[in-house]
């Protein structure tokens, strides 16, 4: 017979195990399912300098292993398994994963985003092949060689900087003539002289036959194209939710996030969301542990009620 656990958490990054510290300590027996390695997508970076409480920055892989421990510390059970499928059967949420099948009394969805594509016809061929979605995973690859970064977000420049520890030469491709995110972070990027940037441009083309040789670049304003030889191309622009498999089941914004109530609460009771896969966390880790603390304590709550039927 399968084991029932008070909350079912998918997802064990920043939201996930913040939210699981949190049911833990309210005594709820809590299971975390995870498809990849606990920690989230921060451990895509190699050092986050704005998370609250930590003046000198901090290692992401450290500060998650910490977050791991503390949610087990207070019962968390972390599980390996990829959720594919969540419905409710009788009073219990059933949720399906790839190894094995969960059965929950509230369900908490944590399961964050992924790297946008641009949708380029050589894109998928190559990647791997010169084409990268994180500087911070394969910028040594690129030692010496020449690179473009496309996007003009705060993730976007951050991989450019990074970047210009190994590279000769940085082009940052952004489709607008300014950037939006952190001021400190724009200030750096004027600053480096590897770094060139290129407003008002998107790619047209990615070339190349068994490895990445150039990309077209359009600007948009004159409609001038050129062409840049580049030994790699690091696409930062943006991430997508990672809610295919709850599609139908709770409601999401245009942009496929799922929405929630100031209390985390989704179109279904019972079932909860807290992170960057909501409509409401600015895609930051202090967010994303603030949503999953108060999806634990909404998980508490509605918990609570279930277990105490009403008088009428
Ligand atoms: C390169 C980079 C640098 C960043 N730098 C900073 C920074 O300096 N400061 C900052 O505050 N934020 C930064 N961020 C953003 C920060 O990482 C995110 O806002 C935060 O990790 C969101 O936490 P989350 O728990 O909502 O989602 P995630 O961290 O995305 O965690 C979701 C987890 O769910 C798992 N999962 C997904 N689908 C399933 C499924 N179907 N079944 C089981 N598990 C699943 C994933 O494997 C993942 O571990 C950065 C992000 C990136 C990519």
């Amino acid at each position: 017979m399968t084991e029932t656990y008070d909350v079912i958490i998918i997802g064990a990054g920043p939201a996930g195990m913040a939210a699981a510290i949190y049911t833990g300590r309210a005594r709820l027996k809590t299971l975390i399912l995870e498809k990849g390695m606990p920690g989230g997508q921060i451990l895509l970076t190699d050092f986050v300098e704005n998370y609250p409480g930590f003046p000198e920055g901090v290692v992401p892989f450290e500060l998650m292993d910490n977050f791991r421990k503390h949610a087990e510390k207070f019962g968390a059970k972390i599980e390996t398994d990829e959720v594919k499928e969540i419905r409710k059967e009788g009073e219990l949420w059933h949720v399906v994963g790839n190894k094995g099948e969960y059965s929950g009394r509230a369900v908490i969805i944590a399961t964050g985003s992924s790297y946008r594509k641009l949708g380029l016809p050589e894109e998928v061929e190559l990647t791997g092949r010169g084409i990268s979605y994180c500087g911070t995973c394969d910028g040594a690859f690129f030692k010496d060689r020449e690179v473009a970064v496309v996007g003009g977000g705060d993730h976007a420049l951050t991989e450019a900087l990074f970047l210009t520890k190994f590279c000769t030469s940085v082009k940052v491709i952004h489709r607008r003539d300014e950037f939006r995110g952190e001021k400190i972070i724009q200030e750096r990027i004027f600053a480096n002289e590897k770094i060139e940037v290129l407003w008002d441009s998107v790619i047209e083309e990615i070339k190349g036959k068994d490895k990445l040789e150039s990309i077209s670049i359009r600007n948009v304003k004159d409609e001038t194209i050129r062409e840049l030889k580049i030994d790699g191309l690091f696409i930062s622009v943006g991430m997508d939710p990672n809610t295919s498999f709850v599609k139908g089941l709770v409601e999401m914004d245009e942009m496929e996030q799922i929405k929630v109530s100031q209390k985390m609460t989704t179109s279904q009771p019972g079932i909860f969301a807290a992170g960057d896969v909501t409509n409401a966390c600015p895609e930051q880790m202090a967010t994303a542990v603030g949503t999953g603390v108060a999806a634990a304590l909404a998980v508490d709550e509605y918990l609570s009620r279930l277990a105490t039927p009403s008088a009428d």
